[in-house]
């Protein structure tokens, strides 16, 4: 059921993989009538486009000179989100193993980080001047994208929890395997120079591990009401 939310409120969520991040944040958004950007679509599009395009992905270089090439559509309804890159629908190619193993390195070039957070900045601010607010999920949000939102949230969960919810989503992928890739992918995202995955100073840390998704999601929609009456 659709609540009340307050005017144009920018949510930014941020956090490792496996910790619920886009479950909540979509919920969240559907329930208080505001929009919704998964920012880890974009860098997997973008990814996509460099492996079907033959871009060597060890040579930052070569990714920096196509940064700027595909042209990559966000779809913000939190009941269907959509992600096209050159008007082709990516929503399924984009989760394969290969552009998640390929992700990271792709999304560490400060010229794709620019590219991209442009994008996200520009449609926060079409949420905001059309009076709905957004929730915008990711890496870095409440520190780089959006340091100005309302309210942050970086949520975090126990390494074997993340991995036994990855590979539940993954239709019974081996816990241990992912556990391993999840990991891997995590340290590249937090040791990178150009804006890491990173909590916030602001940010209100919520440990998913013993909570069901329901509760998070209550956590987050109650922090955002509490917002709105601050304000
Ligand atoms: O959230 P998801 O697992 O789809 O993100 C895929 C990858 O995109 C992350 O592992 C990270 O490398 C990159 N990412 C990022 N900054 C964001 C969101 C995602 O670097 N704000």
């Amino acid at each position: 059921m659709e609540t009340a939310a307050p005017a144009a409120v920018i949510v930014a969520i941020d956090g490792p993989s496996g910790t619920g991040k886009s479950s909540t944040s979509k919920a969240v958004a559907a329930q208080l009538g505001l929009s919704y950007l998964d920012t880890g679509a974009q860098y997997r599009a973008i990814t996509w486009w460099m492996v079907n395009n033959g871009i060597d992905l060890t040579d930052p270089s070569a990714v920096a000179a196509v940064a700027g090439k595909a042209e990559i559509i966000s779809g913000t309804d939190p009941a269907a989100p959509t992600i096209t890159v050159d008007g082709t629908d990516v929503a399924g190619p984009i989760r394969t193993s290969e552009v998640t193993s390929k992700v990271s390195a792709v999304s560490a070039v400060p010229e794709v980080r620019a590219r991209i957070t442009e994008l996200q900045r520009s449609i926060a601010a079409s949420a905001a001047t059309a009076g709905k607010g957004i929730v915008v999920e990711g890496r870095d949000i409440g520190t780089t994208v959006l340091p100005d939102a309302d309210l942050k949230v970086f949520l975090t969960a126990s390494p074997e929890a993340r991995a036994a919810r990855r590979s539940g989503e993954l239709k019974g992928a081996d816990v241990k395997a992912t556990q391993e890739a999840l990991i891997k992918r995590d340290a590249a995202d937090s040791s990178r120079k150009t804006s890491p995955l990173a909590k916030a100073g602001d940010a209100v840390e919520v440990d998913t591990t013993d909570l069901t998704l329901q509760q998070v999601i209550e956590c987050v929609v109650t922090l955002v009401e509490e917002k709105r009456i601050s304000q």
